[in-house]
């Protein structure tokens, strides 16, 4: 059924309008300004109701790492759902996808890392780390190990526990925080290095956990999240020196690291994860979205052999699970998308091929008068937006303005890109070719010169 057909785009926008509330969208504005409808996709392109084609620079919300349209998937899906469409993982049950996809992502996964919980999202998986840290503690005899210490700009979902965990304050401010949440400074040297070189804020942010720990009680703290670079926050890349120092802090307290994965994962920084492009060795691990290249939604936690072995053998029962944990029609997507991403060498293209090539382009854009940085790992990366070069001194205000006409004039120009604060930012399927690497080049470039010449025009800039 293809439901594009014999209607407008003007009577989806209506429907849409009159009963749909979008995520994190301001529904006012959104609706006077109509949404887009958008219709079809494949590769790494996408096609709306008005015939208009996208480069999807987002790779979806950060998950599309086979990029779209994947028949094999689709029937692998299909398949499963003939057979056996669902079935519980909880009175002493499995089925065969769920069974497989464990083995799959223990394989995957870093070394010491062997078990895993399934969740349906990102969010689910970082409110399964909230109560399980908790529960650990306490099967340790250190019931008072309570408080979890997140990062200011850091993203872990969007449900009561994450978004708590986050560091986002218009979340925060709207529903109230959860006690027993702590926030420390990002790594993000461009906005709070100050005076100090990179490498010198590296270690300076990477000691916040430590003071936040001396300040709140070791014997109080139970973990610290952390994503590898910071992506909904703007993609943020730590300095080299922040991890081996956090590592080293992690290692001399008696917290547990919590390394969220669930945009790092999968490929998305040239190596299968975060974790190992940086070396960490997580307790636990938050996976979800290039885990099925969002083809159906699944997600997990990941533990390693050391929390896993104290949660079985003297845990008893976990009062936790979700009616989906393990959905068969999800793991049979997110099983055929890694037998893909193993067998076409998805993530071996991104890091050999694909991001250097895209990593060399990117850099140039530093040149460009509104750029004041442009960084990239992997396939992930933004550019800061500057009134004034060089670049950190200066900011436009109020922030978050400029950004949010470069983003649309990307859209405009058939890319998709997403503003954060001012950078913007891009994470395009892992499969991108070269000649699709020139084409989102050159939309960037023509999307940046669209920005300096509206900004001259409105006389934000010189
Ligand atoms: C997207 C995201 C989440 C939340 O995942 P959902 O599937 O949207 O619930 C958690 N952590 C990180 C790092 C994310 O980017």
């Amino acid at each position: 059924m293809n439901l594009a057909r014999n209607v407008s785009t003007a009577d989806f926008q209506r429907l849409d309008a009159a009963h749909h509330l979008h995520p994190f969208t301001d529904t006012r504005q959104l609706n006077a300004e109509k949404s887009r409808v958008m219709s079809k996709a494949h590769g790494v392109w996408l096609w709306d109701t008005d015939g208009n084609r996208y480069l999807d620079g987002m790779a979806g919300l950060w998950c599309t790492q086979i990029g779209h349209g994947r028949r094999e998937v689709a029937d692998a899906v299909h398949a499963q759902m003939m057979e056996l469409e669902y079935s519980n993982t909880f009175f002493k049950t499995t089925h065969p996808p769920a069974a497989r996809l464990s083995e799959v992502v223990a394989e995957v996964t870093p070394d010491g890392l062997n078990h895993v919980f399934f969740t349906n999202s990102g969010s689910e998986a970082n409110d399964t780390v909230f109560r399980m840290v908790r529960y650990y503690w306490q099967l340790q005899d250190k019931p008072a190990k309570q408080i979890i210490i997140g990062r200011k700009y850091g993203y872990h979902g969007s449900t009561v526990a994450a978004s708590a965990l986050g560091g986002m304050d218009g979340m925060h401010k709207q529903a109230g925080m959860v006690p027993g949440v702590h926030h420390i400074t990002p790594p993000h040297w461009f906005d709070f290095g100050g005076d100090m070189s990179r490498e010198d804020f590296g270690v300076w942010a990477a000691k916040e956990l430590e003071r936040a720990i001396d300040e709140l009680g070791e014997e109080n703290v139970a973990a610290f999240i952390a994503e590898p670079i910071m992506g909904a926050g703007g993609v943020l890349i730590p300095p080299d020196s922040y991890w081996p120092e956090i590592s080293r802090i992690c290692s001399e307290r008696e917290i547990l690291l919590v390394v969220d994965e669930v945009i790092c994962g999968f490929g998305r920084t040239g190596k299968w994860f975060g974790s190992d492009t940086y070396g960490l060795k997580p307790d636990l691990m938050p996976i979800a979205k290039g885990l099925s290249s969002g083809y159906l939604p699944i997600g997990g936690v990941m533990v390693a052999d050391r929390v896993a072995d104290v949660l079985i053998d003297k845990g008893g029962e976990f009062y936790h699970g979700y009616t989906y944990s393990g959905h068969p029609a999800a793991c049979a997507a997110a099983l055929e998308n890694l037998r893909i991403m193993r067998e076409e060498r998805v993530v071996e293209h991104c890091a050999e091929e694909a991001a250097p090539y895209l990593q060399e382009k990117w850099r140039s854009f530093a040149d460009h008068p509104l750029v004041g940085e442009a960084r990239m790992v992997g396939l992930f990366g933004a550019l800061e937006l500057v009134p004034a070069k060089p670049g950190r001194t200066e900011r436009f205000d109020p922030v978050g303005a400029v950004g949010t006409i470069a983003r649309d004039f990307s859209f405009a120009n058939g890319l998709i890109m997403r503003a954060v604060r001012d950078a913007l930012v891009i994470s395009p399927p892992l499969v991108i070719t070269r000649e699709e690497i020139d084409q989102l080049a050159k939309l960037v470039e023509k999307t940046l010169d669209d920005t300096l010449a509206e900004l001259r025009k409105q006389g934000r800039i010189a």
